[in-house]
């Protein structure tokens, strides 16, 4: 167990590095970020911020040596970054930023635990994007197989024709076939060092230009019916990446029930309303999990909760929020507004 006063070190430091150095400060530790330059915001909340490369060796080391133990905040946290950390100090294993970074393994690994996904096909020319298309039939969506997020390196394929016509990116990709589904929801769990699981609630979800636009309670149907087998896979993938911390998979409900979509080894947007709506939100138990320290109570506190990003330029606007009751505020304290940026969410409850 990490004692009071301890040093938890964030690879990463954007919104969900600075909530989750809020909850840290709250248990008494302090915490240190690291990421390269940018507006590392999660150091306004943290003791210090290393604004290093990921391959900076040095500040790697000298960051390690002062944390007693590390976690992350980003998925795209090269692995060779979260291997250079000691492997008893770091939570999760770097294996699941393994897993999860590149979109045709996290596919054949949940598939390999009886996960479904949507149909998909490795694309690494042209001729394979036509086969895909000629196969899977269109519309569908090409997928870089890295580093893609908030719909960034995703094309959507409405005909033969269009991918004929696309200007291929030059690195791997994934060609998905489209899925009609009815609602989209998410599974967040937390997993203990000592292999406790518990799961929040599952919110509806809904995106807007492939970025989350709100997550909401009570999620009704069909995401109620559908739960209990995506919270098995869950916790399937969690066992066996010997998982500790925060671990979200993203689903699509539809009439043939739960389709995969993709997982995040970290905190995630759609559980930004446990901060108010849960007994422990996904922050805290995250540093209690990484901390050894036993789990928090993840059961919903109000009848209706619904979270609301903060888009752009909207954030200047955002503090009027605050005059509809039960609602908070959170702004990340970004000093770039840009479009399509994830400034900001608002929750309100209904108790
Ligand atoms: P992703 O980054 O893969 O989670 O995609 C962002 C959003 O795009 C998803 O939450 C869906 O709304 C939509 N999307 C992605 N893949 C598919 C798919 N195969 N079929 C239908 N919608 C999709």
């Amino acid at each position: 167990m990490l004692k009071r006063g301890g040093t938890i070190g964030i690879l990463g430091a954007g919104q969900l590095g600075r909530m989750m150095a809020m909850s840290a400060a709250q248990l008494g530790y302090r915490c240190i970020a690291y990421a390269p330059e940018g507006d590392n915001v999660a150091g306004q909340a943290s003791d210090d911020l290393f604004a290093n490369k990921w391959d900076d060796t040095a500040a790697l080391a000298a960051f390690a040596a002062q944390c007693d133990v590390v976690t992350w905040e980003f998925e795209n946290v090269p692995v060779a970054t979260a291997g250079a950390m000691p492997e008893e100090r770091i939570f999760p294993h770097p294996r699941a930023l393994e897993t999860a970074q590149d979109r045709l393994n996290e596919k054949r690994f949940v598939e390999g635990l009886g996960g479904r996904p949507a149909a998909y096909a490795r694309v690494d020319s042209r001729a394979d994007l036509e086969a895909a298309v000629d196969r899977l039939g269109a519309p569908g969506i090409l997928k870089t197989r890295r580093d893609g997020y908030d719909g960034k390196g995703q094309w959507r394929i409405g005909s033969d024709r269009e991918a004929q016509g696309l200007h291929l990116p030059e690195m791997p990709l994934i060609y998905e076939g489209f899925v009609e589904f009815e609602a989209e929801f998410s599974v967040i769990l937390v997993r203990g060092r000592d292999g406790e699981i518990r799961f929040w609630d599952s919110t509806r979800n809904t995106h807007e230009d492939g970025i989350l636009a709100t997550s909401s309670l009570p999620a009704g149907e069909p995401i109620e019916a559908q739960v209990g087998e995506a919270r098995e896979l869950a916790r399937q993938v969690a066992d066996a990446l010997k998982y500790v911390g925060v671990l979200t998979l993203e689903f699509f409900a539809t009439r043939e029930g739960p389709i995969f979509n993709e997982m995040a080894p970290r905190v995630h947007n759609s559980g930004h309303w446990t901060i108010e709506g849960a007994v422990t939100s996904q922050f805290e138990n995250h540093i209690r999990a990484v901390a050894g320290l036993p789990l928090g109570d993840t059961a919903t506190v109000a009848r209706a909760v619904s979270m609301t990003n903060i888009i752009g330029k909207d954030i200047e606007r955002a503090q009027q929020h605050l005059k509809a009751p039960d609602t908070h505020l959170h702004d990340y304290g970004k000093a770039k507004v840009r479009e399509g940026r994830k400034m900001g969410h608002v929750t309100r409850l209904e108790r």
